[in-house]
Order: C-alpha cells, then sequence, then structure tokens
C-alpha cells in the first residue's frame, strides 16, 4: 500500500489541485496518523472517507478498519485512487457529490461502530456536517479537519464569543471535542488559516431534534437582540408573555440566545410549546 502523504507523492501523482474544490491536501504522515489514532478506528470499525484527495488519510484507514468507502467528486482522482486501492476487498470509492448522494446508499458492513473520518472542503462543511447529523443516523461518530475557526464554533461553551447556534445544534446532537490544531504549513497548497480535528459523538437522544432546530434558529435569528425580542418576532406572541414565560424559568428579561446550554434550550422549547403556544 502506497502513501501519498507528502509532496512529492502529490506532485507525481499530476493531479492539478482545484481551489474551487477546497483540495487542500495534507503532506504529514505524522498528522495522518494523529488523525486516525484519535478517531480509534479498529477492525470492529466501519469508516466513510469525505473527499480522499490522492489518499493521504484513506490508506491507514483502510489498513485499520474493517470496511472503508471513499466518496470523492473530482473525476480526475478517480483514477489514482482506484489505482492505489482499488485491490482492497475492505475498500469501496463511490464517485460522487457527498452533499447530492441518497444517505441510505451507505452500508455498515456489520462493523459495531460507524465513523465519518475526513478532511473536509472548507466550503461546504457546515452543510456536510448538517446532512450526517440530520440524515445518516447510523454514523456513530464523526471525526473531521476543519478550519480553526469553524472548529472554535462548534466547540464554543455558552456565553462566550464564538457560541452560535451551529454549536448548540451540534452539542445539541453529540457530545463535541476540540483535539487537536493543525498548522496550515502541513497541506498542500497550503490555506489562509489554520486548521483542526473536532470530534463529535453521537448522544443516544428522544427528543424531536427538528422542532428545536428551529427554535434555536429563531432564537438566534438576530444577534443583537434579546431572546424576547427574537421569540416574539419569529412566533407572533407578545413581549410580556414572554417575558413572564422566562422568568418563570428563572432568565432575567433582558436575556440573550447565546446564553443559554443546549440542555436548556431542550427544556425551554418543549416548555415554551407547552405553557404558551398550546396553553
Ligand atoms: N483527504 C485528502 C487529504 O487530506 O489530503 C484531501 C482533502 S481536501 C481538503 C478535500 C477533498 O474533498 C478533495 O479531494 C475534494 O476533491 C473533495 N470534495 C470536494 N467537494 C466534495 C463533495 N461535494 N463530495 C465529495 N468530495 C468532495
Amino acid at each position: 500500500m502506497r502513501a501519498k502523504a507528502n509532496k512529492q507523492e502529490i506532485a507525481a501523482s499530476k493531479v492539478r489541485l482545484k481551489k474551487s474544490l477546497g483540495q487542500n491536501f495534507l503532506t504529514e504522515k505524522n498528522i495522518v496518523e494523529k488523525i486516525v489514532r484519535t478517531a480509534d478506528v479498529d477492525k470492529d470499525t466501519n469508516v466513510i472517507e469525505i473527499g480522499p484527495g490522492i489518499g493521504a488519510l484513506t490508506e491507514l484507514l483502510i489498513d485499520q478498519s474493517k470496511f472503508t468507502t471513499a466518496v470523492e467528486i473530482d473525476d480526475e482522482l478517480i483514477p489514482v485512487l482506484t489505482e492505489s486501492f482499488g485491490s482492497y476487498e475492505n475498500f469501496e470509492l463511490k464517485h460522487i457529490d457527498f452533499l447530492k448522494t441518497d444517505a441510505s446508499q451507505f452500508e455498515t458492513h456489520g462493523a459495531s461502530t460507524t465513523k465519518v473520518v475526513a478532511n473536509l472542503p472548507y466550503y461546504i462543511t457546515t452543510a456536510i456536517i448538517t446532512k450526517i447529523l440530520n440524515e445518516m443516523d447510523y454514523v456513530d461518530e464523526i471525526y473531521i479537519m476543519v478550519q480553526k475557526e469553524v472548529a472554535e464554533r462548534i466547540s464554543a461553551s455558552p456565553k462566550s464569543k464564538q457560541y452560535g447556534s451551529l454549536s448548540v445544534y451540534c452539542q445539541l446532537l453529540c457530545e463535541v471535542n476540540y483535539e487537536f490544531t493543525v498548522k496550515r504549513t502541513v497541506f498542500m497548497p497550503p490555506p489562509n488559516v489554520d486548521s483542526a480535528i473536532i470530534s463529535l459523538k453521537r448522544k443516544d437522544l428522544d427528543i424531536d431534534i427538528k422542532t428545536i432546530e428551529k427554535f434555536v434558529q429563531n432564537a438566534f435569528k438576530q444577534k443583537r437582540k434579546t431572546l424576547v425580542n427574537n421569540l416574539n418576532k419569529a412566533y407572533g406572541v407578545d413581549k410580556p408573555t414572554i417575558t413572564a414565560f422566562l422568568e418563570g424559568l428563572g432568565y432575567k428579561p433582558s436575556v440573550r440566545a447565546e446564553e443559554i446550554s443546549p440542555e436548556e434550550y431542550i427544556n425551554m422549547q418543549s416548555k415554551f410549546k407547552e405553557e404558551v403556544i398550546n396553553g
């Protein structure tokens, strides 16, 4: 099996790197190893890799997993990946746009855990995370490289500057961990920002996530406004009623969306429905 995580290998592949597809390839084997170690991939793990590039991560994933499925959009990379990994029985390459993929086409290959492990194309990071969390309930854990700033937003705590609806959404559904920072210099070409590996482990939940998600989006609609104002606008309920409702839950009338934790949102949304909308 040939590793393709250095500048010479990338140059030798003669692939034209496409900025439009977010192609910043990993060039350091120790970072590749650290990612796969962090993801704790073993022979009972089914892996889905989004955007294998020329296969920097793919090699080790195939080696350590029960089965690895790689999803790549770029025509030019398909022969390169097929040549390197096509003969492995525990490997499948899908030449498709992940965002347009029917999520039911992935198999779990009899493994006890399914993990997404990927160095994501940054321009569609949020869309990819949302698709996995909304449509692929068989994915138990996600280990992804994203822009450092996005990793900070996803893992942010309430009341911090980075905390927003994306943090709440991810933390509602998953145990989120900022794993480690990756310097821009280990990519070819180097992007303009540093990156980070973040992990999302799905929680075992029994909640109506769609309704809560909508409530959270409404709460954050205008960041400078108070929660009373945002809920008033979204649900058309008068401000005194919303103020009394929030005070009943122990919040000041001036409370803002970014002061409320994911767990508090679950409670708040169900009480809001019960006491304000239906009450
Ligand atoms: N995993 C490789 C590495 O670490 O060197 C490449 C990572 S590069 C940041 C992102 C990869 O995602 C590229 O190979 C790109 O062609 C692919 N890609 C971009 N958009 C995609 C999409 N919608 N579906 C599948 N793959 C995509």
